[in-house]
């Protein structure tokens, strides 16, 4: 008999993707059990991916009620865009009502850490256990489940593995699969800086063209609860290493903010982002899927990150928990269909960050020359100023909804 630890199904990571996963399996009556390797008392700094989406929220409320509630109640609503063209202002607009009417706002911004925090909070209520330190090494995947080993020398039997450990996914390589795609030219430096309780900087979304103040660097500020993300655009030729040293972010940070911010940066980081997705969601057995960053990697503009990953979480559970009530070969259709919708749906999402991506990166002389355009127009013709302020994120739109069929 094997000494193996028998699951319904498992998850690797207890990121916000794994997370999502077991609670979107919990809510179709389908236990799961998440392998994460890290310990439990782990460092997730850094405000990361604090645009939650409406449609994102209200698959949390879906798959644990209260959950999107207490995000909601625990970020906050930035009600004014405004966007600067050289140290001049060409957009700005202040809404009455900026979450809209409905109980779920159209967005809630909240860094990353807390999120998880109410996540793994939820996974308690709903029963679900999370072993920590307990890394998956080894994937095993035939046409009657998949075998899991893990750094604690343990094996697991499981119907269905959702891998979703993060861009260094071990369940992606172990099933063969692989990244494709490409990277930033620029580098970008990503900031936190706490908020100012007594004279705090107004609730606002600033995007800033070449800003004459940074050496005519792009720079974004948004805000979260207790604080702010700075994003600051590298030139090609910058040293980001250099750039992001003490003295020259506290510059950055004083130069923008103001001085009563300088001293108020708590997390500093520079990156060049990836846009890859893996070749194949699903193994060969159609026992193991990928979801989240384990599946793809997005530039972050356009917030497609998380996002997307906890709609690949909320489809996964779908397909399983639909694979797990059918006959075989109708099993195997349900994951070839998560896998048909989910590789699309990141096909998509790469092209829209793609989109802003080399919008921001200003390589191409006519998007240049648009933009120039458009600044010059902003002062007389509104839309012109709103295009430069809504550009940087990408186009809106969602994926396509996809079927195994020609139609
Ligand atoms: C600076 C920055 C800014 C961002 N901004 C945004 C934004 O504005 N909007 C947005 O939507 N997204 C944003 N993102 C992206 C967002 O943070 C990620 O998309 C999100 O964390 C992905 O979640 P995940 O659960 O798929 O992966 P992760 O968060 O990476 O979680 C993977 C988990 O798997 C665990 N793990 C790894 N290997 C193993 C293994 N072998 N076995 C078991 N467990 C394992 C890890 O420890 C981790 O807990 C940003 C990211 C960064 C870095």
């Amino acid at each position: 008999m094997s000494s193996a630890t028998e699951e319904s199904v498992l998850i690797a990571g207890a990121g916000p993707t794994g997370m999502s996963t077991a609670l979107a399996l919990e809510a179709r009556g389908v236990p799961a059990t998440i392998l994460e390797a890290e310990p439990e008392d782990r460092d997730r700094s850094g405000s990361r991916a604090i645009y939650v989406h409406g449609t994102t929220l209200r698959t949390l409320e879906r798959v644990h009620p209260g959950l999107a509630h207490d995000l909601v109640e625990e970020g906050l609503v930035w009600p004014t865009r405004r966007t600067m063209w050289r140290g001049k202002k060409v957009f700005e607009r202040t809404y009455d009502n900026p979450g809209g009417h409905g109980e779920i706002p159209h967005f809630s911004s909240i860094p990353q850490e807390t999120t998880e925090e109410y996540m793994l909070d939820a996974l308690a209520e709903a029963g679900v256990e999370v072993h920590w330190d307990c890394a998956v090494e080894g994937v095993e995947s035939s046409e009657d489940g998949v075998r899991v080993e893990t750094s604690d020398g343990r094996e697991w039997d499981a119907e269905y593995l959702v891998g979703a450990d993060g861009g260094g996914s071990t369940v992606r390589e172990e099933i063969g699969a692989s990244f494709e795609g490409d990277q930033s030219e620029n580098s970008f430096i990503i900031a936190d800086i706490d908020e100012v309780e007594d004279d705090p900087w107004p609730l606002e979304r600033l995007f800033h063209y070449d800003d004459p103040s940074v050496g005519g660097r792009n720079v974004l500020l948004v805000p979260f609860t207790g604080g702010w993300r700075l994003d600051i655009q590298c030139h090609e030729d910058d040293d980001p290493e250099e750039l992001i040293e003490d003295e020259r972010m506290r510059e950055f940070v004083r130069t923008v903010m103001g001085e009563r911010y300088e001293e108020n940066v708590t997390w500093v980081s520079s990156y060049k982002f990836l846009q890859v997705m893996a070749d194949t969601f699903v193994d060969d057995h159609r026992r193991v899927l990928l979801a989240g960053e384990a599946a793809h990697l997005l530039a972050p503009f356009g917030a497609r990150g998380m996002n997307s990953g906890i709609a690949d979480a909320d489809e996964a559970a779908s397909a399983v928990a639909a694979a797990i009530d059918a006959n075989r070969p109708t099993a195997r259709d349900e994951i070839e269909l998560y896998a048909a919708r989910r590789e699309r749906a990141a096909e998509y999402n790469l092209e829209a960050a793609g989109t802003a991506l080399e919008y921001l990166q200003g390589d191409n002389p006519i998007t240049n020359r648009r933009k120039e355009a458009a600044a010059a127009l902003a002062d007389c013709f509104e839309p012109a100023g709103e295009y430069l302020d809504d550009a940087p994120y990408g186009p809106h739109t969602a994926p396509p909804i996809v079927t195994t069929g020609n139609y």
